[in-house]
């Protein structure tokens, strides 16, 4: 077959990747000078480094893992090149605590130990917080998967709705800075899922599993990303026959009588129209829409879909003079921010030099904002609203009202990170300050699991258009998530019904439950197929306070 694919994300990437290796001719369209989407990382011209996305690996990467180790890499493969990320340091007026195991908070192994981790950041549970999380332990466990469909519509801030303010601040705060999203919109569908999977490892993990049989909490590249990952693999599709044409922009996708007819590139002055057999839709699904032509179901749908799921959120970037030094490589989430801001030290997980200018930083550290609306404390302003030198002066501000988490840091010179400055910064070139409507934007936002976004998520095959395939990160998949597993698993699915035209069964392929549970997931099947709730769900929902 003769594919096109539109888009050189991680979804794009990955389905050039298993197609080349079925002996397909695959051709890869991006607008940008180099490949790996909002994944990419990228050099200023001082030779300065900064990432858009967190590249967060999670140890349950099913898809991404296995992908990793076929791409080659100074003798070893890309997963060899990943970094173990055994802890995570929340602070919380004043003080600090390491979370070693479990991925978010509720992802805990238990309910006991969420409680203990919670109580020593000096949070209290009450008997109705407890009932409330075990019910919801319950829920995730003993029901079956496909019971979360309908949570799509229901915000986690209202399922979690009658826990004690305080502990349901930090119940949502830390699963949305988890996730990357703000936490207020989060859809508790994503978040079933995700509970329900929290402790799934693949089994490139296990070379790290420690003698108490833990693994890391998660694993970070050990340098930019488009070194340590994205240059090796586009040398990997080069050798197996793909043609990338970069900085060459899609402007139409031409429809006609269920098909797509053909699109319309440009290349600098140069415009032409190309015609396939398949078309890949690896596009942002903010460009996707826009692009389409000929079929007015399928681009409202997009339309809505970017709309419900449309985020600004920027990393920044700091240089210090000085090398930071903590315990062992951390994640550090700021709960006691009005931003939610998430640290995190690179010089602890590169094995490469920290800037490619004339003066080597002593650290790195890239600070992701969690929480968009909330006022900062400096201006008084939400993130979308301030310029970049605001957001910069508010984050570095905010990460100095922890003192808890400041605790873990020490530097070279014997000063606290209290008394650091540093020496340059910056935001994701994409992003700009609008003058004139006052607020911050972006040509590449991020999409984000909102309400009603799951709904509107096109499937693999699209039932409109026989020869469009959709591959990218929003894409329904297993994974149920807005991540770089979702693209790989995404990718991988397109390249499979290419090759074939044997689409997997509709993305039900759920994690396997442990043994006790799989007798009541089977008993929910029975429930749900007659359309009754189950108990525990009735309990739950009657415990909760929907606004
Ligand atoms: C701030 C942030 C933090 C994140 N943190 C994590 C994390 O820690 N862990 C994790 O697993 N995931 C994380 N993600 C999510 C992850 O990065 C994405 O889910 C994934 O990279 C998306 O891949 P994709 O292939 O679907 O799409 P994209 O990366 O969006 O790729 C789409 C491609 O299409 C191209 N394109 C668009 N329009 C055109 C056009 N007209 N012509 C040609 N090309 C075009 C774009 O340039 C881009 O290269 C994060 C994302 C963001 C933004």
């Amino acid at each position: 077959m003769r594919v096109c694919v539109m888009g050189a994300g991680i979804g794009g990437l990955a389905t050039a990747h298993k197609l080349a290796g079925m002996g397909h001719k695959v051709r890869i369209v991006e607008r940008n000078p180099e490949v790996g989407g909002v994944a990419r990382s990228k050099y200023t011209t001082d030779g300065e480094h900064s990432e858009y996305c967190w590249h967060v690996f999670m140890k349950g990467y099913t898809s991404l893992l296995p992908l990793l180790q076929e791409i080659p890499f100074k003798g070893s493969t890309v997963a060899d090149q990943l970094k173990p990320i055994t802890q995570y340091g929340y602070g919380r007026e004043g003080q600090h605590y390491l979370v070693e195991h479990g991925s978010c908070f509720l992802g805990s192994h238990s309910v006991i130990q969420l409680q203990s981790q919670a109580k020593n950041l000096g949070y209290n549970f009450s008997y109705r917080d407890k009932w409330k999380i075990a019910l919801l332990y319950l829920f995730v466990h003993g029901s079956h998967p496909e019971r979360f469909e309908s949570y799509d519509s229901v915000l986690w801030s209202d399922l979690m709705g009658s826990l004690t303010p305080d502990l349901k601040k930090m119940v949502i705060d830390s699963c949305g800075i988890y996730l990357g999203m703000e936490p207020d919109r989060l859809n508790s569908h994503t978040m079933l899922h995700l509970l329900r999977k929290s402790n799934t490892v693949h089994s490139v993990c296990d070379k790290h599993r420690q003698n108490d049989g833990n693994i890391p909490l998660c694993y970070s590249l050990n340098g930019p990303t488009n070194e340590q990952w994205m240059e090796p693999w586009t040398q990997l599709l080069a050798e197996q026959g793909v043609e990338i044409s970069l900085n060459t922009q899609i402007q139409e996708i031409r429809c006609e009588k269920g098909q797509v007819k053909e699109i319309v590139i440009s290349h600098g002055e140069e415009q032409q129209n190309l015609q396939y057999d398949y078309y890949v839709n690896s596009l942002d699904v903010f460009s996707f829409g826009r692009l389409l032509y000929g079929v007015d179901s399928l681009k409202y749908e997009m339309a809505e879909l970017s709309r419900r799921s449309y985020q600004i959120q920027p990393q920044v970037t700091f240089r210090l003079h000085e090398k930071v030094y903590f315990q062992e490589p951390s994640i550090l989430m700021h709960l006691d921010t009005p931003w939610v801001i998430m640290w995190r030290p690179e010089g602890p997980l590169w094995d490469v030099p920290l800037g490619k200018g004339k003066s080597q930083p002593g650290e790195l550290l890239s600070a992701g904002i969690g929480v968009w609306h909330r006022k900062g404390v400096l201006y008084d302003k939400p993130a979308h609203e301030c310029t970049e030198q605001e957001i910069v002066d508010e984050v570095w501000h905010q990460m100095k009202m922890s003192p808890g988490l400041m605790k873990l840091f020490k530097t070279d010179t014997g000063k606290t990170l209290d008394d650091v400055k540093y020496s340059s910064y910056n935001i994701w070139h994409s992003f700009s300050f609008d003058s004139e409507r006052g607020r911050l934007d972006t040509w590449e936002p991020k999409f984000s699991n909102n309400v009603g976004t799951v709904a509107l998520r096109p499937t693999t095959c699209d039932p409109t258009l026989s020869n469009l395939i959709h591959a990218n990160a929003y894409t329904r998949t297993d994974n149920n998530l807005y991540n770089m597993d979702s693209a790989a698993e995404a990718g991988i699915r397109a390249a499979n019904f290419i090759d074939s035209r044997e689409a997997k069964p509709d993305c039900k392929k759920y994690v396997p439950a442990r043994k006790v549970w799989s007798f009541f997931q089977h008993i929910d099947r029975i429930l749900l197929n007659k359309k009754v709730s189950n108990p525990i769900e009735l309990m739950l929902n009657k415990n909760t306070q929907f606004n």
